[in-house]
């Protein structure tokens, strides 16, 4: 869960208007982000988005086209990778194949001159930190992944970093062991306070990971939040689509009353009313966004006046803990709605091409202008 209240001073890492061109192609386009200390903040977006070359740009493998990166109000843009104050891990963890794991550990350290003794302690406190004290002789080949996922975590944090950078920190370890692995990271990351940028194509992973997260795309970041505002409140289609799935309902802005907008919509028989978080003006072309689990289903026409609509059952798709029903309104406009399969009985009292009424609360939908 989100410590947001754990999390120190705003703009403890400053990302000014970072832009990255190679030849002319736009990787990073004037990005600007403020960082907290403590923050684990995730970039979010698919292959190309060019969040990579920003991570790279942090760690100084990439010179910004122009911009500035501000750490702990050191200005380190034009600083080589080894003089910043942070570390780097990498996806494929690049431990030394010939040194054993406590000399993995220690290296960084035995780099800086550090006094044998302090860094045998150093090395034995970190190895406790992830838990591997039991492996500090063996060599990387003798490691699982999720083993060498640790190692590869206490070299990163041995120096004691201002900042950790991690692209892709879970891409080499199965399913199973990638969730684990995932709030391990975290644990570990929050018991020491150090600030983390992330990079990953997962949206489950940054969801699960990250206190904020930045949507990527086209070198654009298209939305800032903590995981439930991207997931509750997407700001855009974009963002809507990208995390999760949603229905997006094409219509028009009919009314745009202080509390509450009405849409109007060839999908919908009925206005849809939505109770927040509108600015439009009347007329204009929006998107009704409802996610699949905030859509209810049912035989008999709900009762509620609006919010509101039937269908046909085209399909419905059984994922275990809930059913998928994908519902064809009239106009031709498909509808995900989920049902929980809790009470099992309930979704199996509907079948393929039975009418079906979709309905949702006020609150349920988010409106989207772009
Ligand atoms: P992936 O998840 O596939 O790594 P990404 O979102 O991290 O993708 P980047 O690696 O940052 O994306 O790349 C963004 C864009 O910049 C891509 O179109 C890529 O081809 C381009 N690019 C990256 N590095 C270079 C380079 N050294 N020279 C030219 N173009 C580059």
């Amino acid at each position: 869960a989100p410590k947001n209240d754990m999390l120190g001073a705003e703009g403890y890492l400053r990302i000014e208007a970072v832009r990255k061109e190679f030849d002319g192609f736009v990787a990073v386009d004037d990005v600007s982000l403020s960082i907290r200390q403590g923050e684990i903040f995730a970039l979010l977006g698919a292959s190309g988005c060019g969040k990579s070359t920003l991570l790279r740009c942090l760690a100084g493998f990439e010179k910004p086209t122009r911009g500035r990166i501000v750490l702990d109000g050191q200005d380190i843009t034009a600083l080589p990778p080894y003089e910043r104050p942070l570390n780097m891990m990498f996806q494929s963890y690049a431990l030394f194949p010939h040194m054993s794991v406590e000399q993995n550990v220690g290296f960084g350290l035995r780099q800086d001159g550090m006094a044998k003794a302090e860094i045998a302690r150093k090395v034995a406190e970190m190895l406790a930190l992830v838990q591997m004290e039991k492996f500090a002789r063996r060599k990387p080949h003798q490691l699982s992944g999720g083993q060498q996922q640790r190692v590869a975590l206490a070299r990163s944090l041995a120096k004691g970093p201002k900042l950790l950078l991690l692209d892709e920190p879970m891409g080499a370890l199965d399913k199973k062991l990638r969730s684990q692995m995932q709030l391990e990271l975290v644990n570990i990351v929050e018991r020491l306070g150090v600030t983390c940028v992330m990079v990953t194509h997962d949206q489950e992973e940054a969801m699960t990971m990250a206190h904020r997260i930045a949507v990527m795309d086209a070198g654009w970041i298209r939305q800032v939040g903590s995981p439930d505002e991207i997931y509750e409140q997407p700001s855009c289609r974009f963002t809507a689509e990208f995390i999760g799935s949603v229905n997006l309902i094409e219509g028009r802005i009919l009314e745009d009353e202080n509390d509450y907008v009405t849409i109007s919509s060839p999908a919908l028989a009925f206005p849809a009313y939505v109770g927040h978080g509108v600015t439009g003006f009347e007329g204009q072309e929006v998107a009704l966004a409802i996610r699949p689990e905030k859509i209810q289903v049912d035989k008999d026409e709900p009762a509620q006046p609006h919010n509101k609509v039937q269908g046909i059952i085209e399909d419905i798709a059984y994922f275990g803990s809930h059913s998928v029903f994908h519902v064809r309104l009239p106009g031709g406009t498909k509808v995900l709605a989920n049902m929980i399969n809790s009470q099992r009985w309930a979704s199996e009292k509907f079948t393929w091409n039975d009418p079906v009424w979709l309905s949702w609360d006020d609150q349920a939908g988010v409106v989207l202008t772009t």
